[in-house]
């Protein structure tokens, strides 16, 4: 037999793993379009192993050959980079993971990893679960954790049923984020780590994130923010001091609306109170190797790809559609039936101010257009209807362009009313301390012209003066049209 022995495969392993940090290295140093678009992916690997697809792999392969048994020792063994089973990794992921956990660090040295997860919800549940194992010395002790009280309705739920009414796990909750002092009343000894959405979905809601890491880390725990409504092209909350950021990737980062997935981007040598080194050394790497390995919330090849493809134009679709949603949100501030407009652009928004410190249009300053740093406030804002649910839903009824449907981040103007959807089984006590009224309708600006969609609402607000509107929806689809000339 001439096995080539272990050694020879984790040699030629750390050769590889030298040259994709050499690679990743020169890559981060290039402008946030350079690295949406191109992310991890090269020239040189196309070449090699890819027969020189310009666009990444789809690897829809469940698993991975290997060449003896030396190598596969080594691959299981995480000694080689290898992908072994798509549950645990895959390259068309890698690419995702990747180029994620560039953006989310864009413009600092600071390091960090990602895992790509099914859904926003499993990254959520991937972030936390960690921090809220029981301590083996004292089983019985209390565990609980500080968050913000307004978040997705998905994540009241994991927070409020599967954590604190099914395992005991305490959620105590911030209900005004951004009051420093309530974040720090709540905390002791037995709290794993703070937890906020910002901007929260749909409220709004916004702190002051570097005094709320301060805050944790003066604790030694660490901070987790879902930044979902923001994306990496207008918030970096790392470089702001938050250890964990969670995405829904399924939102604004595949605005197309391909599918669900999420991703858990982490700093390395994060803070914890857990006695867990590995974790805190490399917390988006340990979650992908070992809890989601044996727990399997990882993400499809096919949703990787499908969301890599709408991030390499994140900036400059952020940029329009935040542009859009600012002119609609001053149509509607403006508009007799319309008792408040939410969003953080507007001057009127009590959070203004402290909004503009942080939502930045990334590389403004680099853009020819503006030559200096410009805000924009995202493609997620809220507005609550004169006359109460009635009112609303009347409105909401009317809408005949702006899509009917529980989704947010999409390309495609898309509204909902949360009450009554996306934040229901909250219950009315939870959709209290939320601010979550029947009569707010939220709604997410697409790509579209801005002034279709205020004609849009235009009409459909119309329906609160007495005038109808028509219902124009055909009885079949046109997808099965039929022709009078084909029939003989
Ligand atoms: C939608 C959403 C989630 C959940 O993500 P899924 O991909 O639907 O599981 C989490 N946080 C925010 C802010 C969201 O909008």
């Amino acid at each position: 037999m001439n096995s080539k022995g272990i050694n020879h495969y984790i040699e030629a392993g750390k050769r590889a793993t030298d040259w994709h940090n050499e690679y990743k290295k020169k890559t981060k140093n290039c402008k946030f379009d350079t690295i949406a678009v191109h992310g991890v992916y090269s020239m040189q690997e196309a070449l090699d192993f890819n027969q020189g697809s310009t666009i990444e792999p789809m690897y829809m392969s469940s698993s991975q050959g290997f060449r003896d048994s030396d190598e596969m020792e080594a691959a299981l063994s995480y000694q080689i980079p290898t992908w072994c089973y798509s549950r645990i990794g895959n390259p068309s992921v890698y690419y995702l993971e990747g180029v994620l956990a560039l953006l989310e660090t864009y413009g600092t040295d600071i390091e960090a990893s990602c895992c790509a997860t099914s859904s926003g919800m499993s990254a959520i549940f991937s972030a936390c679960e960690p921090f809220l194992v029981v301590d083996k010395n004292d089983p019985g002790k209390p565990i609980n954790f500080v968050a913000g009280c307004q978040v997705y309705g998905g994540t009241f739920q994991q927070f409020a049923v599967r954590k604190e009414e099914e395992r005991n796990i305490e959620w105590r909750k911030v209900i005004n984020s951004n009051n420093i002092e309530e974040w720090e009343s709540l905390i002791d000894e037995n709290t794993r780590f703070l937890y906020g959405e910002m901007p929260s979905n749909p409220g709004q809601a916004f702190f002051d994130l570097e005094k709320v890491a301060q805050l944790a880390h003066k604790y030694g725990i660490p901070l987790i923010i879902d930044s979902t409504v923001a994306t990496p092209a207008l918030m970096r909350p790392i470089a702001h001091g938050a250890d964990i950021v969670v995405q829904s990737v399924t939102k604004t980062l595949t605005s197309s609306g391909f599918g669900i997935s999420g991703a858990v981007i982490a700093r390395k040598n994060l803070t914890s109170n857990i006695d867990n080194p590995e974790m805190k050394a490399d917390f988006g790497m340990y979650i992908k190797a070992l809890p989601n390995r044996d727990n399997g919330p990882n993400i499809s090849p096919i949703n990787a790809i499908l969301t890599l493809n709408d991030i390499r134009t994140l900036r400059s679709k952020i940029d329009l559609m935040s542009r859009s949603t600012m002119k609609v949100a001053k149509f509607l501030e403006s508009h007799p039936h319309i008792e408040q407009v939410d969003y953080l652009g507007l001057a009127s928004h009590p959070l203004h101010d402290l909004a503009k410190k942080y939502l930045v249009l990334v590389d403004s300053e680099h853009d020819e257009l503006y030559n200096e740093k410009v805000n924009r406030f995202g493609h997620l804002m809220s507005f609550r209807v004169k006359g109460g649910a009635q009112s609303a839903r009347d409105v909401f009824d009317g809408l005949q362009r702006i899509w009917r449907a529980t989704d947010l981040g999409r390309i495609k103007s898309v509204a909902t009313i949360p009450a009554i959807s996306t934040h229901q089984q909250q219950g009315e006590e939870g959709r209290k301390i939320a601010d979550i009224p029947p009569n707010l309708i939220r709604l997410n600006v697409g790509a579209e012209h801005p002034d279709d969609i205020i004609a849009d609402l235009e009409q459909a607000l119309a329906v609160l003066d007495g005038k109808k509107v028509a219902n124009t929806a055909p009885e079949y689809s046109a997808g099965g049209a039929s022709s009078a000339r084909l029939r003989r």
